[in-house]
């Protein structure tokens, strides 16, 4: 008898494969069964002789990361990408040539130029991208969405986060995607609503705005809380990632989802089925 979750599990090639991420994937879709055919690494990373199974700390699968998105697509029907904007960016390019048919992405600081250029690949494949993978994480967000647009402009909305001290790019993914979310129960867009950091002394709140605060500090995995404050009330969402894991097993069911859809650009929501388009 056939085993039918193995000829459902898509191949997967992961870039960025000996990244904080990239060992998380390779160790979650070992885990899970799926087959890891394939990876990536920067030239001249320390990495690129090392078996990708024994990145994820497993034992050898007897494949190792390579420079070229060619080579590490070469048998994989998914790309995972938690790498850095124009990695990514220049990987969806190259995989244009190779058997990939959907590509998750997880890596964050697009820029909107870079944004546009993934909706554009979106065309010819099925891409899923998400700020944060967690399945907690997308629905804080949805209820960020239904609080803000519950509540009056009166009630500010402030969103802070919290990171570990390599993290590059600030506000968060996670943390922009919230803001989104927030402005989007408001009925306009992000860009007309974010507040400009508080510093200096004429730093006052203006109404109306969502206001950002960072903070970066040692191991931190990822902390994200979305207060709602009037003069009598405050309400509070707050989600902590005690583990990298949770993204990983969000990407890899993202993975398996994309393989039975049609290209376009997709998000986790429409992963958990709450987007509403
Ligand atoms: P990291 O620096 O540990 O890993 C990135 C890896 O990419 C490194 O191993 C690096 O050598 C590799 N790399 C760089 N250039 C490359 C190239 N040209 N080809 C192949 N590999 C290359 O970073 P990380 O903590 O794993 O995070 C990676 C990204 O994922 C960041 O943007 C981070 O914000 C994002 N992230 C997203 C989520 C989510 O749920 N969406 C969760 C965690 C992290």
């Amino acid at each position: 008898m056939t085993d039918k979750s193995e000829t459902v599990l898509p191949k997967l090639a992961i870039a960025g494969a000996a990244g904080r991420m990239g060992r998380q994937l390779i160790a979650a879709g070992l885990k899970g069964g799926f087959h890891v055919v394939g990876g990536s690494e920067m030239a001249g990373s320390a990495h690129l002789e090392t078996d990708l199974g024994v990145l994820g700390g497993h034992p050898a699968i007897g494949t190792q990361p390579s420079r070229d998105v060619g080579v590490a697509a070469e048998h994989a029907d998914v790309w995972i990408d938690f790498t850095r904007p124009e990695v990514t960016i220049a990987a969806l390019d190259a995989l244009k040539e190779t058997s990939v048919r959907a590509v998750i992405i997880g890596t964050t600081g697009f820029s909107p130029e870079e944004d546009a250029k993934v909706a554009e690949a979106a065309a010819s494949m099925t891409i899923v991208k998400a700020g944060n993978f967690s399945v907690g994480v997308n629905v804080m967000e949805a209820l960020t969405r239904l609080t803000a647009a519950r509540l009056q402009d009166d009630w500010d909305i402030e969103i802070l986060e919290a990171h570990h001290r390599h993290k590059i790019d600030a506000p968060s993914g996670t943390a922009l995607m919230l803001g989104d979310a927030a402005a989007e129960g408001r009925g306009a867009p992000l860009s007309d609503l974010k507040a400009a950091p508080y510093d200096g002394p004429s730093a006052k709140r203006e109404p109306g705005k969502i206001g950002f605060s960072v903070k970066r500090s040692g191991g931190i995995i990822g902390e994200h809380e979305v207060s709602f404050g009037s003069e009598q009330e405050i309400i509070k969402l707050s989600h902590s990632a005690r583990d990298r894991s949770v993204f990983a097993e969000g990407a890899l069911m993202a993975a398996r989802w994309a393989m039975t859809q049609g290209h376009g650009l997709y998000g986790m929501d429409h992963v958990l089925g709450f987007a509403s388009d």
